[in-house]
């Protein structure tokens, strides 16, 4: 391996995990050269924001930058905006299919892009949202729409009709499977997020098969499998993503869902690649399986344990491997920790206090696997912990109890 000061770290995707992989770099005293580069011209900005305050107006562009160009000069980082990775080699990195980027170490932080329907019109009444100009042009449309179709209905499409619905929008949300939010929630937690946006007004149609979609110049119609047709002035198509990865295949990685890598971030197979964030698909101690986190803390805590691991410095304390994420909906701040997903068992109860505030914990052979909160932040802060041991079910309701004073 090189000597340090000889290293030159390229990073490709220069957001979140991108940026605090630097970041991380230097507070550990690596002293070689990092490059950053970015597809966007933007300074790195943060993305929860965007189906947020963005939406709202409550924050502008520039307050969603996640470090100003001083800080990123202090840094020391040659910062790459407006450059595309087209491809790349075991030792450069291609950028705009021009100039190759030697590299010592590479770190894939690119991300994910938002996934359309197929049959999706090419319009400006249709919108995707997962960039700060995505979020600007939804914003502009939505503040002269009176009406918007959300296709999909997971978080950010949740997020985005609860703002549309508080600036006065008729918002029907549309969902292919039984109940909105099962996949992500399970069906017990899902009925309560479809509650909540019900109780504010959102029309739900579930089981909804889309047979054709097309724009005019005033909107666009959706027609279902069924013959209904739905008709809004503004479409959000809120249906998944696709990670970055298809300018890997120079090195093996182009296919799949995620960048295969150890629990440290290192590329299966590969001594200087790392991978970071949304794109990678880190091997899991904790529940055993290979899994792929587009969380926003994901991505920070990862970049910690990245860096060290680069650096070949002892691994750092982390919670990475239990997920952690949040959803901002109306007056509801929902949190999840852990898998919901490999539950065999959940259950959910009222907490006590105000309307509103929920507990979901999620079981797996009579093990806590995840926890969701509805307005109580303590009490999921306080699960993490348990669920990072999958502590027994008696032992995890009884802590539950005593947290929040219901009945084991
Ligand atoms: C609208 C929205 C709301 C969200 N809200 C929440 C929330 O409330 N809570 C939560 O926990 N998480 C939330 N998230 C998720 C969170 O923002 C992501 O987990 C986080 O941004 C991941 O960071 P990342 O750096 O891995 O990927 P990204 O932020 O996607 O960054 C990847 C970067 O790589 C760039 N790139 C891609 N390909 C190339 C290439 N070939 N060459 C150069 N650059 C490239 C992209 O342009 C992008 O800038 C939200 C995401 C979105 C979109």
């Amino acid at each position: 391996m090189a000597n340090e000061a000889s290293r030159h770290v390229v990073i490709v995707g220069a957001s979140l995990a991108g940026l605090r992989t630097a970041e991380e770099l230097r507070a550990a005293g690596f002293e070689g050269a990092i490059t950053l580069v970015g597809k966007e011209t933007h300074l790195p900005y943060d993305r929860p924001p965007l189906s947020k305050q963005v939406l709202t107006g409550a924050r502008s562009a520039a307050d969603v930058t996640l470090r100003g160009q001083a800080d990123l000069d202090q840094l020391d980082v040659q910062l790459l905006l407006g450059r595309t990775a087209t491809s790349v080699d075991h030792e450069c990195v291609v950028l705009d299919n021009v100039d190759a980027v030697p590299y010592s170490d590479l770190v894939v932080a690119t991300g994910v892009a938002a996934r359309g329907l197929a049959n999706q019109p090419s319009s400006d009444n249709v919108h995707v949202l997962r960039t700060l100009d995505d979020s600007i042009r939804l914003r502009d449309h939505l503040s002269r729409a009176g009406s918007l179709l959300v296709v999909g209905a997971g978080f950010i499409g949740a997020e985005v009709a609860a703002v549309a619905r508080q600036q006065g929008l008729d918002v029907t949300m549309v969902e292919a499977l039984a109940a909105p939010f099962a996949r992500a929630l399970g069906t017990q937690v899902g009925a309560r997020c479809r509650q909540l946006h019900e109780d504010h007004g959102v029309r739900i149609v579930t089981d909804a098969r889309v047979s054709s979609f097309v724009s005019s110049a005033s909107g666009a119609t959706l027609r279902l499998a069924d013959g209904t047709a739905l008709e809004a002035d503004c479409v959000l198509v809120g249906v998944g993503t696709t990670t970055n990865q298809h300018w890997l295949s120079g090195v093996g990685l182009a296919g799949g869902s995620g960048v295969p890598c150890d629990t440290t971030g290192r590329v299966e197979g590969h001594r200087n690649v790392f991978a970071v964030g949304d794109v990678a698909s880190w091997q899991n101690k904790t529940f055993g399986s290979p899994h792929r986190v587009e969380h926003w803390t994901n991505a920070v805590e990862q970049a910690h344990v990245l860096a060290h691991n680069l650096l070949d410095a002892p691994p750092p304390r982390s919670n990475h491997e239990v997920p952690y994420f949040w959803s901002d909906q109306y007056r509801t701040k929902l949190q999840l920790v852990g898998r919901p997903d490999l539950a065999d068992t959940a259950d959910l109860v009222e907490l006590p206090g105000r309307p509103g505030r929920l507990l979901g914990m999620y079981f797996r052979s009579s093990r806590l696997v995840a926890a969701v909160t509805f307005n109580a932040p303590a009490v999921l802060a306080r699960l993490r912990p348990l669920v990072a041991t999958m502590t027994n079910e008696e032992a995890a309701r009884a802590t539950a109890a005593e947290l929040v004073g219901i009945a084991a």
